[in-house]
């Protein structure tokens, strides 16, 4: 058989008064007034109560939670990695095309049915807009899906082209022998369909630990694919306290594999515990992480001003800031702007509007939570201790929601502390350098950090653009060339960083089906 032809989900534009935008509306007003929702770990396809419960609330409104989940205890934890253990030998066992089917109709219910419940679960539990909510959990999930059967299927044709005489050679992709582990980030909603999505579709078995702020978008993944027929066991749902959830998985002797998106220092810690456990485990379990980034956007003096503008804002404020690719540092060279950058930057920060993601008309949201509002004014603060100008922004609120303005930084100081540390919120840093110096500040912007997730040239001068890709080419994973440094699309982008930005296996793409199988080589003679 073959599969059928795959393309990109089409986004919609929910324009004011348009079906769509209707749709949406009553599915957020619906929800609000339902929540919040009880949501149990699912172990063995069961839901299972524990107790303990923890809440998550909506980011834009924080006194309201959106759901409420029991977190997983040791015990279910146990249970959870040994039903899935059971469930292994069947699964692997089903043939591709059912497989196939499965996420295949999965794709279509999210798409169609499903589409604006667990869009508005996004919006209301990861506190995102109505456009950057269909950019991830209608169209990147269901991109995500449906790309994985064209990948695999590929895949499994890689069979060595050439036989002997009276020889039949050829390759069998097996799952993993053991279960995945998927650690699944707040930040998209469609990376946590990947996480699980991309192990599973190979014929492994997986137990979920989704981040506690994405937990209701999360479990409607995990319903959307019993619905379309995923058998109950080969995807474990335990929310709750990460690091005791994720280290007892790590220290269970079946542990073949850690699908993982988050920051770069919780990534580092589980890769040594692993390592530590070595002498525990039959084989060397997979590693597979996405982390932290320090993205670069660089402007040659070719480069047109307006554009370059629109392009900055999007890249750093869209989401507030907490795509793992969101722009954070810009190096503009004085020419620019003194010629019209600086004042086009300043004016239409100042414009951006900020409010609730319910609201249908703000370009920016609030912060995801908490600890990420307390630990990004506190970064500003510093900045301004520092000598940082303020450009723009710079204020935050967080009377109702975690609100922080989109804040634009000039620093004289290369490597000041938001030039070089992650912050993961509404903060962009602009480096102004000398126009004759553009080499140099290629340079600087490789030696700056040792993330290397995205980052994004402008200009029209080849030989410049040609020299920047040269300097830069282990300075980003995802690299742009007169587009903004975030916006990857599954199919067209495959998306992953290098150096401490993550293990650089691609998701939406072939590489990252790799990393999940372990092949085995058959020579027959006849
Ligand atoms: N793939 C997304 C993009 O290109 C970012 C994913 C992430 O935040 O991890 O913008």
């Amino acid at each position: 058989f073959r599969v059928p032809v795959i393309d990109n989900e089409p986004m919609r534009a929910y324009a004011a008064g348009s079906s769509d935008r209707a749709g949406l509306e009553a599915a957020v007003k619906k929800m609000i007034s339902q929540a919040p929702f009880e949501i149990p770990c699912i172990v063995d396809g069961k839901p299972v109560k524990t107790g303990d419960i923890q809440s998550q609330p909506m980011p834009h409104d924080h006194a309201n939670n959106l759901c409420t989940y029991h977190a997983a205890t040791p015990e279910i934890v146990k249970n959870a990695i040994e039903s899935s253990l059971r469930a292994k030998s069947q699964w692997e066992e089903m043939p591709w095309a059912d497989r196939a089917a499965i996420f295949l109709k999965a794709a279509d219910l999210i798409a169609g049915k499903y589409r604006f419940e667990i869009m508005a679960a996004t919006m209301l539990g990861q506190g995102k807009n109505a456009w950057q909510a269909e950019i991830d959990a209608a169209a990147e999930l269901v991109d995500f899906f449906r790309f994985s059967v064209k990948y695999v299927e590929e895949l499994y044709a890689q069979q060595p082209p050439r036989n002997s005489a009276g020889t039949w050679n050829r390759t069998e992709f097996r799952p993993l022998e053991g279960f995945v582990l998927a650690v699944t980030p707040f930040n998209f909603t469609a990376i946590g369909g990947n996480l699980v999505g991309a192990p599973v579709i190979v014929g492994n078995v997986c137990v979920w630990k989704p981040s506690p702020m994405a937990t209701y978008s999360n479990f409607l993944i995990h319903k959307i694919l019993l619905e379309a027929g995923l058998p109950p066991s080969v995807i474990q749902f335990v929310p709750g306290n990460p690091p005791e959830i994720v280290q007892q998985c790590i220290d269970h002797p079946k542990f073949a594999g850690l699908h993982f998106t988050g920051s770069t220092q919780v990534f580092r810690s589980l890769w040594k515990k692993i390592a530590n456990n070595l002498d525990v485990y039959k084989g060397y379990p997979r590693v597979v992480g996405e982390t932290g980034g320090k993205n670069f956007h660089l402007y040659h003096p070719s480069a047109d001003i307006q554009s370059g503008v629109v392009q900055a804002i999007r890249s750093a404020f869209e989401y507030s800031g907490q795509k793992c690719s969101a722009l954070s540092r810009v190096y503009v060279p004085r020419s620019m702007w003194e010629n019209g950058f600086r004042d086009q930057l300043k004016s239409q920060v100042d414009s951006i509007t900020i409010g609730p993601c319910t609201a249908f008309n703000h370009f920016t949201g609030p912060v995801i939570g908490r600890p990420a509002f307390d630990k990004i004014s506190g970064i500003i603060t510093k900045a301004k201790e520092a000598g940082g100008e303020v450009l723009a922004g710079g204020t935050w609120d967080d009377s109702k929601g975690f609100f922080i303005q989109p804040t634009v930084i000039v620093t004289k100081d290369p490597k000041s502390v938001t030039m070089t540390e992650e912050i993961f919120g509404p903060v962009m840093t602009v480096y102004v350098y000398e126009d004759a110096e553009y080499e140099q500040t290629c340079e600087l912007i490789d030696t700056t950090t040792d993330y290397a997730l995205t980052g994004a040239i402008f200009g029209v001068d080849r030989a410049a653009l040609q020299r920047a890709a040269h300097l830069l080419r282990n300075s980003a994973g995802n690299f742009y060339i007169n587009d903004k440094c975030t916006g990857a699309v599954v199919g067209q982008q495959p998306f992953g960083g290098a150096r401490a930005s993550g293990t650089n296996d691609k998701s939406g793409s072939i590489s990252i089906f790799y990393r999940f199988i372990s092949a085995r080589s058959i020579k027959e003679n006849f």
